[in-house]
């Protein structure tokens, strides 16, 4: 790996938010997940939870940009266990709903560990779901058309929580824990060797100061 590319991957993975997550609840449009994917990598979410009751494997279409590739997707069967996993390690969930308890998403604190709950694309939040959760939140809608795309209320809410963030100092330390840090910085620098130590399962090989691996 040349030096350049090995400074960067340490540079955006130091900038990883691991306390700051997006849910999203049969989002199937291969589009729509790899625009929430390409704002996810942008704002710096290092995982994203996808919910499929249909139990289908989410594809990515070109939106992505390759985005899929440096933010973790975990899928879930069921919203039921996504949620209270997320609750058990101590995030808010936050669904943006338009129900009429919902607060605006500028009034929520986005430096706690956080995570946004997106519906699907037809029938938005399920009944279960917005019970389930911390909260709703609402992006004003001022014109004729009620809701937007999600992938664009995906955007809207995640910047909100990007600024925030940012006004916090919480890009200029780094948030990963070290075990975590390593595993995929080496995950993002060797691929190919890394699922080749996966399917051996061994441990990666540690990396020098210039991200070759060490003998
Ligand atoms: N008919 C659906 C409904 O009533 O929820 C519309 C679904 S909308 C196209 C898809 C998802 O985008 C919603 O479930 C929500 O998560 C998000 N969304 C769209 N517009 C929103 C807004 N103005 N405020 C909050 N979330 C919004």
């Amino acid at each position: 790996m040349i030096p350049r590319r090995y400074e960067r991957l340490k540079q955006v993975l130091s900038k990883r938010q691991p306390d700051l997550t997006v849910v999203t609840e049969d989002v199937h449009k291969p589009h729509n997940l790899s625009a929430i994917i390409r704002t996810c990598d942008a704002v710096g979410v290092f995982a994203v939870h996808g919910v499929n009751s249909n139990s289908k494997v989410p594809t990515y279409s070109q939106v992505a940009q390759g985005s899929e590739k440096w933010v973790q997707l975990h899928t879930h069967n069921h919203i039921k266990t996504a949620i209270a996993d997320l609750q058990d390690s101590n995030f808010k969930i936050y669904a943006a709903h338009l129900s009429p308890e919902a607060i605006d998403y500028r009034d929520i604190d986005y430096t706690l560990p956080t995570a946004i709950l997106l519906g699907a694309e037809k029938h938005g939040v399920s009944e279960l779901a917005a019970e389930l959760v911390d909260g709703h939140i609402i992006i004003p809608m001022m014109g004729m058309v009620q809701s937007l795309n999600v992938s664009v209320a995906a955007a809207v809410i995640l910047f909100e929580a990007q600024r925030q963030r940012l006004a916090a100092q919480m890009y200029d330390r780094v948030n990963l824990d070290p075990e975590t840090f390593n595993h995929v910085l080496f995950e993002w620098g060797y691929p190919e060797l890394a699922a080749m130590y996966q399917r051996q399962g061994k441990a990666y090989p540690a990396l020098d100061e210039y991200g070759n691996i060490r003998n």
